[in-house]
């Protein structure tokens, strides 16, 4: 190992370190990728992946088989009986099991060339490469993708954080055959379920709340008897897992030959099922910014991923918050089903900003549009 090099160093192999190395490998670098785990990671995560997040994942040739998950196509919300869905403006998304998304991206990796070292742990980075216990090994740029603990981010100086909010989740997996099209979310006083489609015979459900105490199936599901009812008697088809989404922002992701991506980067709240298509979308964007020398377009393109996520995630909390606000806004969306549509649309990134400011003006919430 000592005297291995490499164009680009990619620290973390979860879901974004594995793409990013694969932008990369695309834009013809030499790219070699760490992680103390071995394959397949899993992770708590809803496993919705959004149409624009299957469209990035296209742009790498990657594609998830039907048979591996199980597709939806839009979103509805569900609170005390009252019901609203919306279909994606284009496509469809798909539920997956994350070992199996990590599974498919490591097989892709590994095609495309990228040298993948499994239970390595990186123990540091210098101007010159990355610290590995079998030495330093030479790197031209070095990609933090270590996840929302990143270390990458500390040793390079770029934690300085210009906001950050958090929330408690915990996962569960069901044997049962789901009952919908859509992901839903079911929206309880000071919690939400979110459920996903899977496979054909199991649903992912998170439940998240502000509170640790919270953010508990019993408690969540005794307040959506609808959502109870569905689950009562189905079998556990995973160990339960806790998790905490974070929502942060960072002033920097890039420092020298250094650039962070995915949760490392930043975070968008668990409720906007956004997390993966930020994370490839970032690292379509890094690759560019690496092949151009230029790490200054990479913070721009960053920071503009961020925006709209970062905009729906703090309307989600309001909304979950808030429960005045959030009967006045589900009444009015249930009376007009298309506001819901255009919703959605603003949420995948399929309304103009003009749309966005008569969607936000028709509900009464001006943030939408400031
Ligand atoms: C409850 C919950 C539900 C979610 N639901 C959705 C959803 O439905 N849809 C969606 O798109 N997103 C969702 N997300 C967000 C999504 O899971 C994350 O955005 C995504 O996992 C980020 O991937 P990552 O590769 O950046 O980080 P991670 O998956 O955390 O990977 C980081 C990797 O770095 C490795 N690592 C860390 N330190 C080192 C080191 N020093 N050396 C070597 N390796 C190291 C770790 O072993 C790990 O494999 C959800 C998140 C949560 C918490």
């Amino acid at each position: 190992m000592q005297n291995a090099k490499t164009d680009v160093f990619v620290v973390g192999g979860g879901p974004a370190g594995l793409v990013a190395a694969m932008a990369a490998r695309k834009k013809g670098f030499t790219v070699m990728l760490a992680d103390g785990a071995e394959p397949p990671i899993d992770k708590p995560c809803g496993e919705g992946l959004m149409p624009e997040t299957l469209a990035a994942l296209r742009e790498l040739d990657i594609a998830p088989d039907s048979g591996e998950g199980h597709e939806f196509r839009g979103i509805q919300f569900i609170q005390k009986g009252k019901r609203f869905a919306a279909d994606f403006p284009e496509g469809y998304g798909m539920g997956l099991r994350r070992p199996i998304l990590h599974a498919m991206l490591v097989a892709k990796a590994e095609k495309s060339g990228v040298r993948l070292l499994w239970k390595t742990p990186v123990s540091g980075i210098t101007p010159e490469g990355v610290q590995l216990k079998s030495g330093l090994v030479p790197a031209r740029w070095i990609v933090g993708a270590d996840g929302g603990g990143s270390r990458v981010r500390r040793w390079s100086g770029l934690d300085e954080l210009a906001q950050r909010t958090q929330r408690f989740a915990t996962r569960r997996h069901y044997r049962v055959q789901p009952w919908s099209e859509y992901m839903e979310i079911h929206w309880a006083k000071g919690a939400q379920a979110y459920v996903t489609p899977i496979g054909r015979e199991e649903v992912c459900v998170v439940v998240m709340a502000e509170r640790l105490q919270d953010a508990d199936f019993a408690k969540v599901l005794a307040e959506l008897p609808e959502l109870r009812e569905r689950l009562n008697g189905a079998e556990l088809a995973s160990r339960e897992r806790g998790a905490v989404t974070v929502m942060y922002r960072l002033k920097n992701v890039a420092r020298g030959n250094v650039a962070l991506v995915g949760d490392a980067s930043g975070g968008v709240d668990a409720i906007t099922g956004e997390g993966l298509r930020l994370a490839f979308r970032q690292s379509l964007a890094l690759a560019a910014a690496m092949e151009a020398n230029d790490l200054q377009g990479y913070e721009e393109a960053h920071r503009e991923l961020a925006q709209r996520p970062m905009r729906m995630g703090k309307l989600m909390l309001l909304l979950g918050r808030n429960d005045a606000l959030r009967q006045k806004s589900f009444g009015a969306l249930a009376s007009k089903p298309q506001l819901f549509e255009k919703l959605l649309a603003v949420h995948v990134g399929r309304a103009t900003p003009a749309q966005m400011v008569r969607t936000g003006v028709q509900l009464g919430w001006r943030f939408l549009s400031a």
